[in-house]
């Protein structure tokens, strides 16, 4: 049996494949509601609003509800589902998805996904133009159903599918490569890899697209440009040791603070497994989606894995 060593030096059980998966989900959800509270806001803002933001409030810009979460996760959701109905990414079907999504009139809705989802309604197709200038993290912050779906499937249709899902509203290098360094880094994750190689993965992004280099120099602000995204995030996954420490370094940073932590989220939660977020934390997302979390993380991993071991 596994055994590791948490943060603070107890013993404890190497969590299951299923426990990271719905602590992927779980976890996703989980910063998205925590982060939309600080979302926009400087870092200067939140410490003079909030000291340390650290409990799920709701409120922020969009005025939600405590435990509400916002498109990061309901974009999710909708691939989720898709993916299920369908056994797999079926573009036309993800873009019905996601426009059936835009009909709900959600609470909030990026400009490059509504651009999207707008180019697909009036053209049928199920890809957008690439465009160099749209690296925005809009494709990125829904991919995990990718990563539990396609968990043990060959890298390359693992590519395929988060291409296939990204393109319908972004389409753009460096954001393919980021959304994809990220879904390979969750499918390590769930699979109990060790943070140094998850490192490694990262590193290698680095040294391809050298932009995303994450040093010392604090990234705050982070804007909805998946560079400045992504660094945060890795800047805070690898300099915390816990779900918690994590989160609340990436949130209290501000600027797309729900979407910064709806990616650690899934990451981390992947990797600490569900039982390691705070109690408090689950307890106070809203139930409907936390069920529908669970539900659909155990069915996507499931489902995955039939089709998998069927094909070879
Ligand atoms: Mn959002
Ligand atoms: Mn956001």
């Amino acid at each position: 049996m596994l055994v590791t060593h948490d943060h603070s030096g107890e013993p404890a059980l190497s969590p299951s494949l299923e426990q990271r998966a719905v602590g992927a989900y779980v976890g996703l959800a989980v910063g998205d509601a925590l982060g939309a509270t600080t979302e926009f806001l400087t870092p200067r803002e939140i410490r003079e609003k909030h000291g340390i933001h650290d409990r799920i409030l709701g409120g922020g810009w969009l005025r939600l509800k405590a435990g509400q979460v916002t498109d990061d996760t309901e974009m999710s959701l909708a691939l989720g589902e898709s993916i299920l109905a369908h056994g797999g990414v079926e573009d036309a079907a993800v873009a019905e998805a996601f426009s059936q999504w835009m009909r709900t009139k959600p609470i909030d809705i990026g400009n490059t996904v509504r651009r999207g989802i707008v180019h697909y309604r009036s053209t049928g197709e199920t890809a957008v133009a690439m465009n160099e200038f749209d690296a925005g993290n809009g494709a990125c912050m829904r991919s995990l159903p990718i990563a539990l779906f396609y968990c043990d499937a060959l890298h390359e249709e693992r590519v395929q599918a988060s291409r296939a899902q990204s393109h319908i509203t972004h389409n753009n290098p460096l954001a393919d490569a980021g959304t994809e360094t990220l879904v390979e880094m969750v499918v390590s994750a769930l699979k109990g890899l060790e943070k140094s190689l998850l490192e490694t993965m990262a590193l290698s992004l680095v040294s391809r697209f050298p932009l995303y280099r994450f040093d010392k120099r604090r990234m705050e602000n982070p804007s909805g440009y998946i560079v400045e995204t992504l660094r945060a995030v890795f800047q805070a996954f690898f300099s915390n040791d816990s779900y918690q420490d994590i989160l609340i370094d990436l949130v209290n940073r501000g600027g797309d603070a729900d979407t910064t932590g709806a990616i650690a989220g899934m990451l981390a939660g992947a990797y600490y497994g569900e039982e390691r977020i705070p109690h408090h934390w689950r307890k106070s997302l809203d139930i409907k989606t936390m069920l529908a979390c669970r539900d659909q993380a155990l069915g996507l991993l499931a489902q995955g894995r039939q089709i998998d071991s069927t094909q070879y």
